[in-house]
């Protein structure tokens, strides 16, 4: 791949991608509009991020709170941006404003975060991260102890609980993830129930490059995907 072929490429990719999200939504009964695509750009450099940009992609996604810094400081300010990795409490002054947090995976950064929240007279919106796929080696809560999380997320004034994320276990056929998916719904359903208002937790941060198509069939508002785009584009270097 050359540089000058990159732009069709990905042109080609995106327009591939939007149509398994569009073809997913209509034997699943659902509108396209109800399926945000997030741009995950761990894999891409500045200017290939930015081309998908000019291609249309108005979210993109970071793992890594310096890479999302480094990146939103070179591109367009109309990007909305989401942090889908783990944020450390020492991180959280630099990350902050940003359009949704999707990997809130313990208490004390909730806590850590309504404090930031307070102190900017700003309102924070966040996803919380949850282990639907029980691997030992996964961040995030544990299904069980979701619900009791309502008291706590009760009290946040300004930080708003807009969802719920989850990552499900790679695995050869994609159906083998959807138990994992059905489950974040089914929690979501149950945790809306117990949380006023502006908890809204209408989201379903799930889907990734192997498995989204799965995820919306389950009701996925929020596809994350990084691979299926960016995958074997080689890393340009970058001019800043
Ligand atoms: C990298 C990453 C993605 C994108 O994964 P792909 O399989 O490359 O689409 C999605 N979500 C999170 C949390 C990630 O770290």
């Amino acid at each position: 791949v050359t540089p000058s072929s990159i732009r069709p490429l990905l042109e080609d990719r995106l327009f591939a991608v939007k149509k398994q999200i569009h073809d997913a939504c209509r034997r699943a009964g659902r509108q396209p509009e109800e399926v945000t695509l997030v741009a995950v750009t761990k894999y891409a450099g500045i200017e290939t991020a930015a081309m998908l940009v000019e291609l249309g992609v108005r979210d993109l996604g970071e793992s890594r709170p310096q890479e999302l810094w480094r990146k939103r400081a070179a591109l367009r300010t109309d990007v909305r941006w989401h942090l889908v990795g783990h944020l450390q409490r020492n991180k959280i002054q630099r990350t902050l404003p940003l359009h949704l947090i999707h990997s809130v995976d313990r208490l004390s950064l909730l806590t850590s975060l309504e404090q930031e929240a307070v102190k900017r007279g700003t309102t924070v919106h966040v996803l919380l991260e949850v282990n639907a796929s029980r691997e030992p080696s996964k961040l995030g809560f544990a299904p069980e102890t979701l619900l009791g999380l309502a008291s706590c997320i009760k009290s946040l004034r300004q930080v708003h609980v807009l969802g719920l994320m989850t990552m499900a276990a790679p695995a050869a056929d994609p159906d083998t993830c959807r138990p994992t998916f059905t489950l974040l719904r089914q929690l979501r359903d149950r945790l809306r129930q117990l949380v006023p208002l502006p908890h809204r937790l209408e989201h379903l941060s799930m889907g990734m490059s192997d498995d989204f198509e799965v995820a919306i069939e389950e009701g996925a508002t929020l596809v994350r995907i990084g691979s299926a785009l960016l995958a074997g584009l080689p890393r340009q270097p970058d001019t800043q």
